[in-house]
């Protein structure tokens, strides 16, 4: 990206300690393991940089950032390394989450743990969306108990769940109602699956989380019993947000930043940078005009969703034309593009964004 529409929606707070912090990360997702070890390094350089509280409101300690500069820091950080910031993105709807509970007590407690970065929190909260919801059974029942709620069965999707202290899920009552609440991995019954291997980003270790019976106090419910829980009055709940977006067009703007670093030595390839860089800062643009103006429905834009899917798909493959067989080799930053990009098609993308890839990749017009 040349970075127009970027940088003329850079925050003030993003100053130059945020430029060394993208290239730190950047340099560490260079590594021969980045692919498939824990970013550990990389979370802690950005614990150092005061990003864990992003998401945590000032009152506890944290930075509160608002959606401009959250979007403009999730493009950048994505840019230089899409693990680390997806690991960050689920700590960050986290944390969001535990911000919905009433009790102070626990919010002050937990949130000075997590914004000092001495405790990592994560969700697996896809069962109660968008995942398994052809099921007729629940992956995860949640049953009043004297001693609080009991959870039981399987919560498919936990990023870091082996390194959790918390993890933000729920369950699905009898009568249909659902809970959300804060579970301890010291907990009795609480199983961390071994992580998978995935197409991309297998250093975020997710993987399934097993709950056996596990017995949440009353002080550690979020909200609920309370039909689709992940649903909030004010729009700000459910998988859907721009989040997704900006750490996909993060992704798009690296490769075309190496596609311009290709055209540079041969000029025959501006013919494909430069419609691709227009076409990155005018999704940039309107993400930006769209977050001033707050005229985001439930702060989602399926049409920017859209956009973002299908630039990062074809810059990833231009990108691995343009370089040629050494982009096919493995460790290569084509091959990873092209690998990173299929994410977006799986992770929170709502049926009709879906629908839409998919009616490109058939070459359906409307
Ligand atoms: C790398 C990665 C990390 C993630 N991290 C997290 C996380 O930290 N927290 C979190 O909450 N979520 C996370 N997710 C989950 C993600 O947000 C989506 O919810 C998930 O990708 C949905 O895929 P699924 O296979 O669970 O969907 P499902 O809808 O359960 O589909 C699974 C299979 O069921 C079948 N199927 C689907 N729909 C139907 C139907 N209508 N009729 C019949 N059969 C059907 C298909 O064969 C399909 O392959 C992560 C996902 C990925 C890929």
């Amino acid at each position: 990206m040349t970075d127009s529409a970027l940088n003329s929606n850079r925050p003030e707070r993003f100053d130059d300690e945020f430029d060394r912090l993208l290239q730190t990360i950047s340099k560490l997702s260079e590594n021969g393991d980045s692919e498939t070890a824990w970013p550990a390094a990389a979370w802690e350089a950005i614990r150092q940089a005061g990003v864990l509280g992003w998401n945590v409101p000032l009152e506890f300690g944290g930075a509160d950032l608002n959606p401009v500069e959250m979007t403009f820091g999730y493009i950048r950080l994505a840019e230089a390394c899409l693990t680390t910031t997806f690991v960050l993105t689920q700590f960050n709807a986290a944390c969001q989450r535990i911000n919905w509970s009433q009790d102070q007590e626990l919010k002050t407690r937990v949130f000075k743990e997590l914004a000092a970065g001495e405790k990592f929190a994560t969700v697996g909260i896809s069962h109660l969306t968008t995942s398994r919801q052809h099921l007729s059974k629940p992956s995860v029942t949640a049953e009043r108990v004297p001693a609080g709620w009991k959870l039981d069965g399987f919560v498919p999707w936990v990023t870091g769940a082996v390194h959790a202290d918390y993890i933000v899920t729920g369950g699905v009552c009898e009568e249909g109602s659902q809970i959300l609440a804060l579970v301890q991995t010291d907990q009795e019954g609480v199983a961390p699956q071994p992580p998978i291997e995935m197409l991309s980003m297998t250093g975020s270790q997710t993987g399934a989380v097993k709950l056996n019976q596990v017995i949440v106090p009353d002080q550690c419910l979020i909200a609920g019993p309370v039909e689709n829980v992940m649903k909030r009055p004010d729009g700000q709940g459910g998988a859907r947000s721009l989040t997704t977006s900006a750490l996909a067009l993060g992704v798009a703007g690296r490769a075309i930043a190496k596609l311009g670093e290709e055209a540079a030595k041969r000029p025959d390839l501006l013919e494909i940078y430069q419609p691709f860089n227009t076409e990155c800062e005018g999704i940039c643009a309107e993400m930006f005009a769209t977050l001033k103006a707050g005229t985001l429905n439930g702060g989602f834009s399926e049409n920017i969703r859209g956009q973002s899917n299908s630039l990062v798909l074809r810059a990833s493959q231009a990108l691995l034309a343009a370089v040629k067989g050494a982009g096919f080799v493995k460790g290569h930053p084509a091959e990873r593009a092209i690998r990173e990009a299929m994410f977006f098609l799986v992770w929170s993308c709502p049926q009709p964004v879906v629908h839409a890839n998919m009616k490109e990749f058939a070459c359906v017009l409307d």
